[in-house]
């Protein structure tokens, strides 16, 4: 296009004045605030201008372009985006359950129930219906926790970054605190435990090496000055090798001797063996409990299948001053959440209930066959959408995510996909651009889908989804 054709599209576009007059255009200005409309047709115009000064032929820029009938449906689709939450539901077909970009665990339906039954109303969050007085927050999920960790004592915070700083804080604020380097891990969104530690106005006091770490280093550092023995759970890595480290029961063992609490971070923590599921062990909460350990603390949304939150359990006596410490009130864990909490805990009164209806539990444990049979109705539903594509059912591996279970995969049965137009890259980028974002991953030049973490009801807009992005990257 000459600079002349060029200078002659570009004057063709309308001004804003002249839209915002128009009569087509009244009913978006009826819909949406009046700023948000102006900032729409700035957008579409801005588009419209910069396509014509990359574009090189000038038969694309008809008068027809830049009619109000032409640009309405555009406009219209750019307010809709405007005023659409940013924040929305995706579904995971990248097999890794507890993801913490794409929100960790989904909530069951009696925690969803829960969240909008205490959410539409009032409630007696804070009030004791049997007294009518001021009550607790922390009661109702308290006496829950108590009985399932078999702990002395309870509370919940905001998330598990949260309860580990609340519970250093109060204990060992002006001391030291004693952890294994082998310890000192950094959780995804630069949750590091030096950090947390300096936050809480605590000493670490490092020992051993990150490889090997025995009971006599901790035993070597301790002086007047300690108040503390952390042992924390390496989540999402694992020294293999020549490693050595130390058992919580002989770091109890020794914070007896030395009158000294011990905390565990355990991070994911779980309410349930999973080892009976076929899954590997992982120290249970109970388990952390019996040992003797002072403070045990987990989070809500990853292995136990909750909303976020930061679960510290133990020694009522240091429970009880972790409530007491200003941090805690800062931190504190809101209604909905907790409405959420208490319902997936009381999932938990029963293995089998807990299992079938958090959908953390059921993606960790679905049988092999079942996955298959999913994989096979997806694979029928994109061949009945006649797309150009070539769709296999293969044998592929998901991961638990979320710091459990690091090294272990869980078998799994996905759905290739070798586009016959396109590429790998831009389709994926396709899916997560539809108005229900498909999150996939590219592996051995195919599109992976695992049906692990995709909803059954979500297979048909799987398939309609992939179809339609297969038709945009063909073009
Ligand atoms: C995940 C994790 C945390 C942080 O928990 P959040 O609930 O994300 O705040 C802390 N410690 C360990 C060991 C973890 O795995």
């Amino acid at each position: 296009m000459s600079d002349k054709e060029r200078g002659a599209s570009l004057r063709k576009i309308p001004k804003v004045d002249e839209l915002l007059a128009a009569k087509e255009m009244q009913d978006l200005l009826r819909s949406y605030p009046h700023e948000v409309v102006v900032e729409g047709i700035r957008r579409v115009l801005d588009r419209l201008r910069q396509e014509i000064l990359t574009v090189a032929k000038p038969a694309e820029f008809s008068e027809e372009r830049f009619t109000v009938a032409t640009l309405l449906p555009l406009l219209t689709q750019e307010m809709a985006g405007q005023v659409a939450p940013r924040l929305k539901q995706v579904i995971n077909a990248t097999g890794v359950i507890i993801h913490t970009n794409l929100g960790r665990s989904p909530l069951s339906e009696r925690a969803l129930q829960e969240v909008m039954a205490i959410a539409r109303g009032y409630s007696n969050l804070e009030y004791d219906l049997a007294q009518g007085e001021r009550g607790s927050r922390y009661a109702h999920v308290e006496a829950l926790l108590l009985r399932l960790a078999r702990a002395e004592g309870g509370l919940v915070v905001n998330n598990n970054a949260g309860a580990v700083l609340a519970a250093i804080n109060t204990i060992a604020a002006g001391k030291e605190v004693i952890c294994s380097r082998g310890e000192l891990v950094e959780i995804g969104g630069a949750f590091r435990i030096p950090d947390v530690m300096a936050k809480s106005n605590a000493v670490l006091k490092e020992v051993g090496t990150t490889n090997r770490t025995r009971l006599k280093d901790y035993e070597a550092a301790i002086s007047d000055k300690t108040a503390l023995l952390l042992k924390v759970h390496t989540s999402n890595f694992k020294v293999v090798g020549f490693t050595e480290e130390v058992s919580l029961a002989e770091l109890v063992g020794l914070g007896k001797k030395h009158a000294l609490p011990v905390m565990d971070d355990l991070g994911s923590g779980c309410l349930l063996d999973l080892s009976a599921y076929g899954l590997a062990k992982e120290p249970t909460v109970q388990e952390a409990v019996q040992t003797g350990t002072d403070v045990v603390t987990f989070s809500g949304d990853k292995l136990l299948g909750g909303p976020q939150a930061g679960v510290i359990v133990g020694k009522k006596e240091l429970i009880d001053r972790i409530k007491a410490n200003p941090i805690t009130r800062a931190l504190r864990i809101d209604k909905l959440t907790l409405a959420a909490l208490e319902a997936t805990l009381i999932a938990y009164l029963s293995e089998g209930e807990a299992i079938k209806e958090i959908p953390t539990l059921r993606m960790l444990t679905i049988p092999i066959a079942t996955l298959r049979k999913q994989a096979e109705r997806l694979q029928h539903l994109l061949q009945q959408e006649k797309a150009a594509v070539a769709v296999e059912v293969i044998q592929e591996t998901s991961q638990v995510g979320g710091g459990a279970l690091p090294l272990q995969g869980l078998p799994t049965w996905a759905v290739a996909v070798k586009p016959a137009h396109g590429s790998l890259q831009a389709l994926e980028a396709a899916l997560r651009q539809l108005d229900s974002p498909i999150i996939a991953r590219i592996a051995n030049d195919r599109l992976i889908l695992d049906v692990r973490t995709i909803q059954d009801e979500e297979v048909p807009i799987v398939a309609r989804g992939v179809a339609q992005a297969l038709k945009k990257v063909a073009v």
